[in-house]
């Protein structure tokens, strides 16, 4: 398969891996936001977050809290996010489900430009109705 983090979770690419187990590899980003910047990756190949079996979901979710401790503690942090960018147009550009940990920093600048909206009339009702309809 020539995904690249399948050929890091194989050891046939080299990473900084800060953590591993038999499910799940966390390793730094080769460009991070900020030096510390961390990835965690289920071993098995999966698309998005969508795709991703619930048990490897857990797994790598559980191994994201063991990993930002450990760089909040190291980096004495106040703050960090976790994320995972989903499709193309939400800015994946690998397509190996992953989760990043970055630092923050007073005034690093690092923020999503929104123009929030507002409901009107009962857009907000049909919108969770809808929604709800489809969760399985
Ligand atoms: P995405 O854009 O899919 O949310 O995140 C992919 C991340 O993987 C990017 O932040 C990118 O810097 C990182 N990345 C891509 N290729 C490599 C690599 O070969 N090694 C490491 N350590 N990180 C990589
Ligand atoms: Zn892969």
């Amino acid at each position: 398969m020539d995904c690249v983090f399948c050929k890091i979770v194989r050891h046939e690419l080299p990473a900084e891996i800060l953590y591993e187990n038999d499910k799940v590899i966390a390793i730094l980003d080769i460009n991070p936001i900020h030096y510390g910047h961390a990835l965690v990756i289920p071993k098995t190949h999966c698309l998005d977050f969508l795709s991703v079996k619930e048990s490897d979901l857990h797994d790598v979710l559980h191994v994201t809290q063991k990993v930002a401790r450990a760089i909040v503690t190291t980096l004495k942090l106040e703050g960090f996010n976790i994320f995972s960018n989903n499709g193309r147009i939400a800015g994946q550009s690998v397509f190996h489900f992953h989760m990043h940990i970055t630092p923050r920093y007073p005034d690093d600048n690092i923020k999503f430009v929104l123009q929030l909206k507002s409901y009107d009339g009962g857009a907000m009702a049909e919108y969770a109705d809808k929604i709800r309809h489809h969760i399985l």
